[in-house]
């Protein structure tokens, strides 16, 4: 748990509660660590009030059912995604990445009624991150969040479906909606971008080029199917570059940085009728840096995309689909660690060592 803000995670003995009427209670036996868990825990900006524990990508097995749950039974291997209201004009529509009660439903620290799972000697600890906080032996869920998934496939490696592999592969197919003939730009090459990478090309779409500083990652993304990789460190005019690859702009382009001057050159990447998809938490104060005059006469446009548009309880069964078809190999984005190595992974991320740390249990 994060007992103090910008400091190592400790792991520590708490009590997680039974579950209540629609709640599950879930064993972990694997969860994804996502750039979201960093930024909760240096605690600027974003924050739960500490202690409080994170985790947000889990993957584990029924262990127990509220008294209200028809959908879910002890030993159902699952998938725990981000939590929405069901009722909002935007659940009713299908869209619960845009819930209008988003925020207090995944990121207030605990339940509605400001309850939490977790305690430890009678004291609160804030939890119900993602309502899953899945970075513990077992995690309080509900059915809402909860996503059941075929016993054949290897539950460890399934939690990143539940937000960074969502994020990216559905930004590629919900959002731009790509198909065969429809070329891409991806914006920097972790977990997300490369993520949207194999779901642009799990439909058809090509070509690919990545836009990634790291020569691991760009290696990797080659492997995966990208067409071309450009490294920005080593490229003058990365604009020039892509135009010059694709013949004059890509169809779609996507920034996974959030960095300003890396939107610029995005922006200005697509062809007519272009569209660009944004995925990077910018700095807080940025403006998006785009000429309106430029954007106009080639009819571009910019979209922000939370959780790829998807609703988990259809898209993480898809995305598993094209997987066992061998159409989106994301376990090649994943690397393993002892939860007891947390900290070790999280600084593995971090340093770009690895792209995805799944903590096995
Ligand atoms: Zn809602
Ligand atoms: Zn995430």
């Amino acid at each position: 748990m994060v007992r103090n803000y910008k400091s190592p995670l400790s792991i520590e003995t708490v009590n997680v509660d039974i579950p209540r009427s629609t709640e599950v209670r879930v064993r972990m036996v694997g969860t994804g660590i996502c750039h979201t868990d960093m930024v909760f825990r240096e605690g600027d900006g974003f924050a739960l009030p500490a202690p409080c524990v994170l985790g947000h990508e889990g993957a584990g097995v029924v262990e127990s059912v509220g008294a209200a749950v028809t959908e879910l039974i002890p030993g159902d291997h699952v998938v725990l995604s981000f939590h929405s209201c069901r009722t909002c004009p935007n659940c009713i529509k299908k869209l619960p990445a845009y819930c209008f009660n988003l925020g207090p439903l995944n990121y207030s620290g605990g339940r509605n009624d400001s309850s939490s799972p977790i305690s430890q000697g009678g004291q609160k600890i804030s939890a119900a991150f993602f309502n899953q906080s899945s970075f513990a032996t077992y995690a309080i869920a509900d059915q809402r969040n909860t996503v059941r998934v075929p016993k054949d496939v290897p539950l460890e490696i399934l939690g990143p479906l539940g937000c960074g592999v969502q994020t990216g592969a559905g930004a590629a197919i919900n959002s731009l909606r790509l198909a065969p003939g429809d070329s891409l730009a991806i914006f920097g090459g972790g977990g997300v971008g490369l993520s949207a990478l194999l779901g642009a090309l799990a439909v058809g779409a090509g070509p690919v080029i990545v836009i990634e500083p790291n020569e691991t990652r760009g290696k990797l993304a080659l492997e995966l199917g990208a067409a071309h990789v450009i490294n920005p460190m080593l490229t003058g005019d990365v604009l020039a570059e892509i135009k010059r690859l694709s013949g004059g702009g890509v169809t779609h382009a996507l920034d996974t940085t959030g960095l300003p001057s890396v939107v610029a050159v995005a922006a200005e990447s697509m062809t007519f009728n272009g569209t660009l998809g944004l995925l990077g938490v910018p700095p807080v104060e940025a403006s998006l840096p785009m000429n309106m005059f430029s954007m106009l006469v080639r009819g571009a446009g910019a979209k922000y995309i939370v959780e790829g548009d998807a609703d988990p309880q259809i898209f993480i069964p898809q995305m598993i689909d094209l997987y066992k078809k061998g159409r989106f190999p994301f376990d090649r984005l994943i690397t393993k660690f002892p939860f007891e190595e947390i900290n070790q992974a999280m600084h593995a991320a971090e340093s770009g060592a690895v792209i995805k740390p799944v903590l096995i249990f």
